[in-house]
């Protein structure tokens, strides 16, 4: 801008000429400075915008009952190998267990019947899903019952290594999919990824496979203070981390297994018969994705204006304090 204002007045030389120029420049400038401002803070405004916008969209998702269910979480094993700070499963605090095979197959023949077999996927996890000896047994019950959903494998990966062919040709006849979480312990992914390539079974890192995990910290107000809706609507996991324990359904994971944080800290967050849906009451599945897309009375014990990233992954010291402000 500078140079072609120094450009134009050379080519004047009348000096009353040149100066009536000069102030008409120097008015462009000013005009030219005023609209880069503008501009900048339209952009703000905008990003602002954008930012409420999507926070509201978030909000109105989480209070609309999905189509029909796009995920849902189940534990294979409640107790992990793995010791993270903050579990949202408190599977770091938890006792070994695993389902029963039976009422598991009871569980799915009856959500097969109520949900048409219409579940996008399913997630079989924990606590860490491997520890459970049985694995292939519930792909197969999977599969059976829900022909046409994904099913994924979520796991920390370090029993993958140690798995049966067994294991690996069920995956495959299961069309079970492999989705770890990479965690900053050592894990040879090598020789896992040649096992998958070898069986022809997908292996999807949850994280980016260059990601460092993070801790992140699920603050709860035992005393239970907190707005349910509130808590509900800005809650990630509120109708979006959907889990199955024992044929009741719940709208996220820190609600099914709070057992795990009461016992270990004897506390007393209850659980009540309305805080989750109970498939052999529910009339249809029009009535399990309404009840799901509403705040549950647990909602109240999630303080979640204080769930934060604390930065690099660290393992648990099992203390209250990783669940307290
Ligand atoms: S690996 Fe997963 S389930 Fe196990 S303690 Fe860590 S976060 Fe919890
Ligand atoms: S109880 Fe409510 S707020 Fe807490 S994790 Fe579950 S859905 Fe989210």
């Amino acid at each position: 801008m500078k140079d072609k204002k120094r450009w134009i007045l050379s080519l004047v030389k009348n000096s009353k000429q040149h100066q009536k120029l000069k102030t008409k420049l120097q008015e462009v400038e000013s005009l030219y400075q005023d609209s880069k401002e503008k501009i900048r803070q339209l952009e703000i405004q905008n990003k602002d915008f954008k930012n409420r916008f999507h926070a509201l969209e978030s909000k109105v998702n989480k209070l609309t009952p999905q189509v029909y269910l796009r995920i849902l979480e189940i534990h294979l094993a409640e107790h992990c190998n793995l010791n993270c700070f903050s579990c949202s499963h408190f599977s770091q605090l938890a006792k070994e267990g695993f389902p029963n095979l039976n009422q598991y197959e009871c569980d799915l023949k009856r959500l097969s019947n109520l949900t048409y077999g219409l579940i996008g996927r399913f997630h079989l996890m924990g606590g860490e899903p491997l520890l459970n000896p049985n694995c292939k047994d519930f792909f197969q019950v999977t599969r059976k019952y829900f022909p046409k959903s994904a099913i994924w494998l979520v796991t920390n990966g370090i029993l993958l290594e140690s798995q049966s062919k067994d294991f690996w040709e069920s995956c495959k006849e299961n069309k079970i999919e492999i989705h770890p979480t990479k965690y900053p312990i050592k894990v040879n992914w090598e020789v896992i990824e040649q096992k998958c390539k070898d069986f022809g079974i997908p292996l999807i890192f949850f994280n980016n496979t260059q990601v460092i995990k993070a801790s992140l910290k699920f603050v709860l107000e035992p005393k239970g203070n907190c707005n349910p809706l509130d808590s509900f609507v800005k809650c990630g996991m509120a109708n979006n981390c959907v889990q199955l324990r024992n044929g009741k359904l719940y709208p996220c994971n820190i609600a099914p297994n709070i057992q795990y944080f009461n016992a270990a800290f004897h506390q007393n967050l209850p659980i009540t018969p309305i805080d989750f849906i109970d498939i052999y009451k529910a009339k249809d599945y029009h009535e399990i994705l309404q009840f799901l897309a509403k705040p549950i009375p647990f909602c109240r014990f999630c303080n979640l204006a204080k769930w934060k990233s604390i930065g690099e992954w660290k393992t648990s010291k099992k203390e209250i304090g990783e669940y307290l402000e």
